[in-house]
């Protein structure tokens, strides 16, 4: 059987697999090469047995969205699958930013001076460089994180003098509604200025953002079951 034509009829074997099949043929549908896109696994609220079965179907990037409870699930597995990978897509505090930086491997999160400042000094502190991704507020909504789309250019400015390792953009579009029109935005902005990455796409709109150009895509309940 080849992977890039599954008879219709043919269910996937785990959850991983339907997804993985989904992004092969999201991205062959937008001739992208394939492979161009990063499943990163979303297992907040999920215990590490959870996370352990998806490293047995040999699924190594992870991402979570709080810093304690990555610190308390991670640093073991680490120890174990030397190969994994651990990405912060959640809001995080300037107090944290010297274990977040010690911790995870990639930052989603990065929206405000005061944090990017604080990440810059836990970079050169710790000698490390984290690749993070500058989160933008594409619905323009009032509850959630990301950088105003009116001050992107001058934050990515700032973020750029202070020498973070900036890759790319990426947003969490307002919820029920078409995502594509934010997707599309939000690769507009990012080829604007000069960013290749996007980390755009969950459950339920992975697909269409890799149709857009996700070279992230963050996926937890679809993978995990419901939280
Ligand atoms: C929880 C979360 C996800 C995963 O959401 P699902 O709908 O469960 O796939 C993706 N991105 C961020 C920022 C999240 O907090």
């Amino acid at each position: 059987m080849t992977m890039d034509s599954p008879s219709p009829s043919a269910a996937p074997a785990t959850p991983l697999a339907g997804i993985r099949a989904a992004i092969a043929q999201s991205e062959k549908i937008a001739r992208r090469p394939a492979g161009s896109t990063t499943l990163i696994a979303i297992s907040k609220t999920k215990p590490v047995e959870a996370i352990e079965e998806l490293i047995a179907q040999g699924q190594l990037v992870f991402g979570e969205n709080r810093v304690q409870e990555a610190q308390a699930k991670f640093p073991a597995l680490r120890e174990q699958h030397p190969g994994l990978e651990l990405h912060m897509v959640g809001q995080l505090q300037s107090n944290k930013a010297d274990d977040a930086v010690a911790l995870f491997d990639c930052i989603h999160s990065v929206d405000r001076p005061s944090l990017a400042k604080a990440l810059a000094d836990a970079m050169d502190k710790a000698g490390r460089r984290v690749p993070c991704f500058v989160q933008v507020n594409i619905g323009e909504e009032d509850q959630k994180g990301g950088c105003a789309i009116a001050d992107l250019p001058q934050f990515l400015d700032k973020v750029h003098a202070l020498g973070l390792p900036i890759v790319g953009l990426m947003a969490v579009p307002p919820a029920d509604v078409e995502p594509a029109p934010y997707f599309a935005l939000l690769a507009k902005l990012a080829r604007d200025a000069g960013l290749d990455q996007l980390s755009i796409g969950m459950s339920g709109d992975f697909e269409t953002a890799v149709r857009l150009g996700a070279t992230h895509v963050r996926i937890g309940s679809a993978l995990f079951g419901a939280r």
